[in-house]
C-alpha cells in the first residue's frame, strides 16, 4: 500500500514538461503562462466507475477516457489543449493502479501535448476528475448559440459505435473489436474542432447523444433541426445491422465524442477541405429550421421517435450496473 505522497511522486516523475508550465506538480499551486492575446478555455468532467466506464474496463483505458472526455469538450469549443490537472479517488493506495491509469492518461496526453500540472489524490471509490485548459484567438471560440435558419448539421465520423458496444456488452454478447475501441479509447476531435474555428456557427461534441446533444445547441440558439436518419453515417461494424437496430445507436447513444456542428451551406466545401486536412471525416445529416427542438426522419419521410432520447444521469438508471 502507497503512501499519498509516493503516489503523487510516481505520477509526478511520469510527466511531460512544457515550456509554459513555470512551475508544476509539487507546490501548492501550478503556475502558468498562458500565450498573450488569447482567451483562456476551461472545462471539467469527472469519470465514476459504474457510472461512466463498466466495471472491469482496463485502468489504462479508464486513464485515457477521463482526458478525452475534457479534451473532447475543448475540441468542441475551438480551442488548442495546454494543461490539465487530475483528481484521483482510489479504494486503495494501489501504485499499480496508479500506474496503469496514466499509461492510457499520458499516452493521449502526449498525443496531444497537453502537460498534467496539478491535482489531488484521496482514498474513496475509483474516480478521476480532470480539468483541461486550452487557449483559442478572442472571437473564435465555437460555441452552442450560433446556429441560423438554414444553416447545415454536421457530425464527425461515425456516431452510435460506442452505443453499440455497450448494447452488446449488456446483451453479454461478444463485443466487436472496433466498436469496443469506440468505447474505450474515443479520440477527442481536436485538429477538427481548430479546423472548424471560423467556418462552423455552432458546435457541441456528442456526449449524451446526438439528438439530445443537437437539442442544446438548437435550444442555447433558439431554433429547431431536422435530422435525416439515412444521412447518418454507419462504420463497417454498425451498417451490419438493421437500419431500425441502429439508428438508436447512432442517434441517441452517448460516449462517442463525436463533433455536431452547425455552418451555412455556402461553407460546404471549406469544410470539407478543412476536414480533410484535419484528417477527419464528416457528413451533412440535416438543417437547422424555424422552430425549437429536433425532428428525426425515416428514409421515407416519417417521423422517427426514439424510445431514449439520450442518457439523463438523475432520470435514468445507469446503464452500466
Ligand atoms: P496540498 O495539500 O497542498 O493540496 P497535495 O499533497 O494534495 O498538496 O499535492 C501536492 C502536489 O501534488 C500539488 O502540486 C498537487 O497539484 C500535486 N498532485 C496531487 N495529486 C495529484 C494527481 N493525482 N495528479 C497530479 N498532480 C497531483
Ligand atoms: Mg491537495
Amino acid at each position: 500500500m502507497a503512501m499519498e505522497f509516493d503516489l503523487i511522486a510516481r505520477i509526478r516523475a511520469r510527466v511531460a514538461a512544457r515550456g509554459d508550465v513555470v512551475l508544476g506538480i509539487g507546490d501548492d499551486a501550478a503556475l502558468l503562462q498562458p500565450p498573450p492575446g488569447l482567451q483562456l478555455v476551461v472545462t471539467m468532467d469527472a469519470l465514476h466507475a459504474g457510472v461512466h466506464f463498466p466495471h472491469g474496463t482496463a485502468p489504462a483505458d479508464i486513464g485515457w477516457k477521463a482526458l478525452a472526455v475534457n479534451l473532447s469538450d475543448l475540441a468542441a469549443m475551438g480551442a488548442r489543449p495546454a494543461w490539465c490537472t487530475l483528481s484521483l479517488s482510489l479504494p486503495e493506495g494501489d501504485a499499480g493502479l496508479v500506474d496503469a491509469l496514466l499509461d492510457g492518461f499520458l499516452a493521449l496526453a502526449r498525443e496531444h501535448d497537453v502537460a498534467l500540472v496539478g491535482g489531488d489524490t484521496t482514498r474513496g471509490p475509483l474516480s478521476l476528475c480532470v480539468a483541461a485548459h486550452g487557449f483559442v484567438e478572442p472571437g473564435r471560440a465555437l460555441r452552442r448559440d450560433g446556429a441560423r435558419v438554414g444553416d447545415d448539421v454536421w457530425v464527425t465520423g461515425t456516431p452510435g459505435d460506442a452505443a453499440g458496444a455497450l448494447a452488446a456488452l449488456q446483451a453479454g454478447a461478444a463485443v466487436d473489436r472496433a466498436l469496443r475501441a469506440r468505447l474505450d479509447r474515443p479520440q477527442p476531435r481536436v485538429a477538427a474542432g481548430r479546423a472548424l474555428s471560423g467556418l462552423a456557427t455552432a458546435c457541441i461534441d456528442v456526449s449524451d447523444g446526438l439528438l439530445a446533444d443537437l437539442g442544446h445547441v438548437c435550444t442555447a440558439s433558439r431554433v429547431g433541426a431536422v435530422v435525416e436518419l439515412e444521412a447518418l453515417p454507419a462504420s463497417p461494424a454498425l451498417a451490419r445491422f438493421r437500419p431500425e437496430m441502429r439508428w438508436p445507436w447512432q442517434a441517441c447513444g452517448g460516449d462517442d465524442y463525436e463533433l455536431c456542428f452547425t455552418a451555412p451551406p455556402e461553407h460546404r466545401e471549406a469544410i470539407a477541405r478543412a476536414l480533410a486536412g484535419a484528417g477527419v471525416p464528416a457528413a451533412r445529416i440535416g438543417r437547422i429550421e424555424d422552430g425549437q427542438g429536433v425532428r428525426a426522419l425515416r428514409p421515407d419521410g416519417s417521423a422517427w421517435t426514439p424510445a431514449v432520447p439520450g442518457y439523463r444521469h438523475f432520470q435514468d438508471p445507469s446503464p452500466l450496473l
